[in-house]
């Protein structure tokens, strides 16, 4: 009861336009604690009369709830992961902000866009990892093949298709695994942080993304997962990034290369982390990518999109020294 007045406070309050000075750009939390990340998804889900849809798909090892915020209706179903590992913050708030712009309101193209896709969220995959500021899940006694013994797994190596849920060591993994199996995503994008890097012609690449590279992915969901690359590019260089290709690796447990061998337009998205004057703009580039890839779903112009084009993104370059 306290919970719903707080919320419908919260929900007046920002109606009322107390939250943001008068003309100034409203800043987004870049780092919301996973308490206050709780009260912002039922705030969501209060705020757009139930279109958004909060619930756990279980609990990391501390307890601490993994939650799912799915949104619209429609047959074609994208699920987005975002901190898996933990200190890779950025895609978090993005998502949130996403969740807030389709969900929250009645005009005419959120009841289209509701219409034709569902988007499921598993916001914060590793709020442990988030709560101590580090890669991993909290798991002090494992001795992990990947991961820090003393610390714990790294959840995007656990995602195998070949390990059941059941038998999977990364408790947080083996939870993304069963949501995945629930909701059969025609699309999956996964949102990361890496360092800092420029490209051939010397300037900073700001995110770089990449398909599943692993052998034995189908040629459709391969094809999906470079129309998608390609969409998110576009829409992320539009709003003034500068996205390179990501030189990852061909193991099959990275969620990007797992769920493509299910069949997923599989994509791997990684903003660069840049300091602290440059989140605003990262988030609101995965912000972009978000819309453009459920927009892009939502009216067909994925399909129609070349995959070829995905080839002509620039490989990412060397580290950034200053
Ligand atoms: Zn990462």
């Amino acid at each position: 009861m306290r919970f719903a007045l707080f919320s419908v406070l919260v929900a007046v309050v920002t109606a009322l336009g107390l939250v943001a000075p008068a003309g100034a750009a409203r800043e987004i939390d870049p780092r919301p604690s996973t308490e206050e990340l709780a009260r912002r998804l039922f705030d969501l889900q209060l705020r757009s009369g139930g279109e958004v849809r909060v619930a756990p798909i279980g609990a990391s090892n501390q307890g601490r709830p993994v939650w799912s915020a799915r949104v619209g209706h429609g047959p074609q179903r994208l699920l987005f992961v975002t901190q898996q590992h933990g200190d890779e913050p950025l895609g978090t708030p993005a998502a949130v902000e996403f969740l807030r712009e389709v969900g929250v309101g009645n005009d005419p193209h959120q009841r289209w866009w509701r219409d034709q896709v569902t988007v499921d969220v598993v916001v914060r995959a590793n709020p442990d990892g988030h709560e101590h500021d580090w890669r991993y899940n909290y798991d002090p006694d494992a001795d992990p093949e990947f991961g820090e013994a003393g610390k714990g797994y790294d959840i995007n190596r656990y995602h195998d298709p070949a390990v059941a849920p059941q038998d999977n060591p990364a408790t947080e993994a083996g939870l993304i695994q069963r949501h995945y199996a629930e909701f059969r995503p025609h699309i999956a994008v996964d949102y990361h942080m890496q360092g800092r890097y420029v490209g051939g012609d010397g300037r900073e690449i700001t995110a770089s993304l990449m398909w599943p590279t692993t052998p034995g992915v189908a040629a459709e969901p391969l094809n999906l997962a470079k129309q998608v690359s390609v969409v998110a590019r576009t829409a992320m260089d539009a709003g003034g990034a500068n996205v390179s290709q990501y030189p990852g690796g061909d193991y099959q447990g990275i969620a990007r290369n797992a769920y493509g061998l299910l069949g997923s337009g599989s994509v791997l998205i990684e903003l660069s982390d840049m300091g602290p004057d440059h989140e605003q703009f990262q988030i609101a580039s995965a912000l972009a990518s978000m819309h453009a890839i459920s927009n892009a779903t939502a009216d067909g112009s994925l399909r129609n999109t070349d995959p070829a084009e995905a080839d002509t993104i620039p490989p990412r370059g060397e580290p950034l020294t200053s």
